[in-house]
């Protein structure tokens, strides 16, 4: 049962290129879109390059689909779901890849704006589960959008860029810590203490200046009123435009290659782009399936997959439902069929071993790096509680369709028996029906900062998703 190390699959020179090249890749988009919203993005205009047309503008003109036709639907700037049409209506079901975009982080509050001791602040809080303590004296960027009342989106990307300032939550020295470290690690920083200093330098106090856009009593907190100055100059904003903003807070600069050997990325917000840029490529791979080939980026899955963006809401099925009508083939009972006949990977990130910690794991079922593509047959906690167990006679056929293609994978579940666990989008698709496993990458330090990913499991998740999307049926 011991399974293989994939990187002997690829000796030094080209075919190793291979893996490396696909890798820089996946390592440039995560440096440059740190959100749900930059994801969807950068991904829309990818695809459109690639010949995928707007859903929205297909039902616009009327247009007819057909097999070969490539489509997508963005949901609200936050969720994306790719379609390829395969030669059978969409009733004999999809193969579809699934991963979410959004990672843990800190959310500015709606209003977040305030002075302290001289320090111009910005209130948080924190989205997904994190330890808090990793999150304080780091370089964090603002990623987001405001929001103003004329309809127009301000877009927010500040501490990414080169010569941009960053910004960061404070930690108390060593030598006043004496009380601190005394604390549980939950309470070292509290999720209230998770506020930024963005700024140290009080307005002028000229009575003349024509340029004063503060009434005089605000003139009282001046740190804070200096910084709305030049928010107000260099982007538009006042301050009750906070109330209508969504800005994350994530650590600042770019993904790099971790080891010597170049073998591994170091990178924010691996758990989930890890899966869903390889899921990305795979449809961008596709040409005229047998079966539709579809791929579903999804927001909201560190909060419980809840909201019009999570899994939970009818986007999906909505979204299948227009795409049938566009080729002809809609009818209640035919959309039903489509979603019952379809097959799924339900891609997140799995727990990697971890050499400094393996208490948590048990070794023949944990996930290793370097070995392949996880397929996870249930997650869940407290005797596989909220767990989508997939069926046995599914993985066998995943099994088959791997060993088939020669795609590395291993099976893992999350940590030793009730000690915790974890949950993802499966259990929403399997509500249908559909044929669902849990797969995906190895990731160390995962939920932290800076997480760390394998290469070669990256390639060979892209590897096995292509498989599954030319051969599930
Ligand atoms: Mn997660
Ligand atoms: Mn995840």
């Amino acid at each position: 049962m011991e399974r293989m190390n994939a990187w002997e699959k690829y000796p030094e020179g080209k075919k190793r290129d291979e893996v490396y090249t696909f890798a820089e890749g996946y390592r440039k988009f995560i440096s440059e879109c740190k959100t749900e919203r930059e994801c969807v993005s950068a991904l829309a205009a990818e695809a459109e390059k690639a010949g995928f047309k707007s859903l929205e503008k297909i039902i616009e003109k009327g247009k007819k689909l057909k097999a070969g036709d490539k489509v997508y639907a963005n949901n609200m700037g936050k969720g994306l779901a790719l379609f390829v049409l395969g030669k059978k209506d969409l009733e004999y079901g999809m193969n579809i890849l699934g991963a979410h975009i959004d990672s843990p982080r800190m959310d500015l509050k709606q209003d977040p704006l305030y002075e302290d001791s001289d320090f111009a602040m910005l209130d948080t809080h924190y989205y997904g589960g994190i330890k808090k303590y990793q999150w304080v004296t780091l370089p964090l960027a603002l990623h987001g959008v405001i929001a103003k009342k004329d309809g127009t989106l301000v877009q927010v990307n500040i501490g990414d860029k080169p010569g941009d300032p960053v910004f960061g939550v404070s930690d108390l020295l060593v030598h006043l810590s004496g009380e601190q470290l005394e604390k549980k690690a939950a309470k070292v920083i509290e999720g209230e203490n998770l506020d930024l200093i963005i700024g140290s330098i009080p307005a002028s106090e000229k009575k003349d200046d024509k340029e004063a856009t503060q009434p005089a009593e605000a003139v009282r907190e001046k740190v804070k009123a200096n910084i709305m100055k030049i928010l107000e100059k260099e982007y538009g904003i006042e301050e009750e435009d906070f109330l209508s903003a969504e800005i994350e807070v994530v650590p600042a600069g770019d993904a790099r290659d971790y080891g010597f050997d170049r073998s591994m990325i170091m990178g924010y917000g691996h758990d989930d782009r890890v899966c869903a840029y390889p899921s990305f490529m795979a449809i961008l791979a596709m040409e005229k399936p047998e079966i539709t080939s579809v791929c579903l980026l999804v927001d909201k899955e560190e909060i419980g997959s809840v909201g019009a963006s999570g899994m939970q809401s009818r986007f999906f099925e909505n979204t299948v439902a227009e795409v049938m009508n566009a080729a002809g083939t809609y009818s209640e009972l035919a959309l039903r069929r489509a979603l019952k006949n379809s097959s799924v990977l339900s891609s997140d990130v799995s727990a990697a071993f971890d050499p400094n910690f393996p208490s948590v794991m048990t070794k023949r079922n944990a996930a290793y790096f370097g070995r392949g593509l996880v397929f996870n047959k249930y997650t869940g906690s407290r005797g596989k509680s909220g767990s989508n167990d997939a069926n046995a006679e599914y993985v066998g056929e995943l099994r088959a369709i791997m060993d088939k293609n020669e795609v590395a994978f291993q099976t893992a579940e999350l940590g030793k028996v009730d000690q915790g666990g974890g949950g993802t989008i499966a259990y929403i698709l399997a509500n249908y029906g559909m044929k669902v496993i849990d797969s995906g990458v190895a990731v160390l330090n995962m939920h932290a900062p800076w997480e760390i990913i394998s290469k070669v499991d990256l390639y060979e998740a892209y590897r096995g998703y292509v498989a599954f999307l030319n051969e599930q049926a």
